[in-house]
């Protein structure tokens, strides 16, 4: 029985299989996942893959993105797709902002912002990454960074940023090292996000989605979706076997 209703914010079990996956693991993941009514399930394959997951996808509710696009609809970008070219597909979604991205591929905050606006203009809808290193937690200065990162953002795009789409909070001590957040600094920073969010006057806060990243796993899913401010996960390595993610989305129902 669904959990979830109308005036909630509904739980996002959100997959992001960075460089890996094939048409098997396509093809395996969609015939054995457990499809949630009480949660919004997406799916970030290889743009190789992309096509042909949504394709497979395309009569549920179950939607799909891009990893990654470039700035501009299209021209001389080797190598590079487009959020334009990405909603032809029928995806819906885009990640951007991603640690991984801003740490390996020099993603600055103005790429990003950049970034953001082309998703939305091609219609898709942006899943900006923001969270802090290991260093600006040590020293004192996670929420400074996260905030930095969603100013510019903010900055660079002059509507209602957020609605309808979502934010992931993914500290990036805790992306790819098993070793999570604790669901209190977490929470923490979820409800600092909110507030921030709150505090753009565009009244869409409390509806904003916000999804924490960082080793989750079916054994501490339940703890951080119990946080109020946790409304769902971005999954990466977890997400490679359709039976953990499928415990992490049966973890959405408490
Ligand atoms: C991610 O890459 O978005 C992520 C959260 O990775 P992992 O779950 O493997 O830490």
């Amino acid at each position: 029985m669904s959990v979830w209703c109308q005036g909630m914010r509904k739980p996002i079990v959100a997959a992001n299989w960075k460089m890996n996956g094939s048409l098997e693991l396509c093809e395996h993941f969609t015939g054995n996942l457990v499809r949630p009514d009480y949660a919004d399930v997406w799916i970030f394959p290889t743009a190789l893959h992309l096509g042909s997951l949504t394709d497979s996808l395309r009569d549920t509710e179950i939607a799909t993105g891009a990893q990654n696009v470039w700035c501009e609809p299209n021209g001389a970008y080797t190598g590079e797709i487009s959020a334009t070219m990405v909603a032809t597909l029928g995806a819906q979604l885009a990640l951007v902002g991603h640690s991984e991205r801003r740490a390996s591929f020099g993603d600055s905050d103005e790429v990003v912002a950049k970034k953001f606006k082309s998703i939305t203009d091609a219609g898709l809808k942006p899943v900006l990454c923001v969270g802090e290193t290991l260093e600006e937690r040590e020293s004192g200065l996670a929420f400074e960074a996260v905030e930095r990162q969603l100013n510019v953002v903010e900055e660079a795009w002059d509507r209602p940023v957020y609605l309808h789409e979502a934010i992931a909070y993914e500290p990036v001590w805790a992306i790819g090292t098993g070793k999570a957040a604790t669901a209190e600094i977490a929470q923490e920073m979820h409800a600092l996000i909110r507030n921030h969010v709150d505090g753009n006057g565009s009244g869409e806060s409390q509806a904003l989605r916000i999804l924490y990243g960082g080793s989750v796993k079916a054994v501490n899913a339940p703890e951080l979706i119990a946080q109020e401010d946790i409304d769902g996960f971005l999954v990466g390595g977890a997400s490679l076997d359709v039976n953990e993610f499928n415990q992490i989305c049966e973890a959405m129902k408490s």
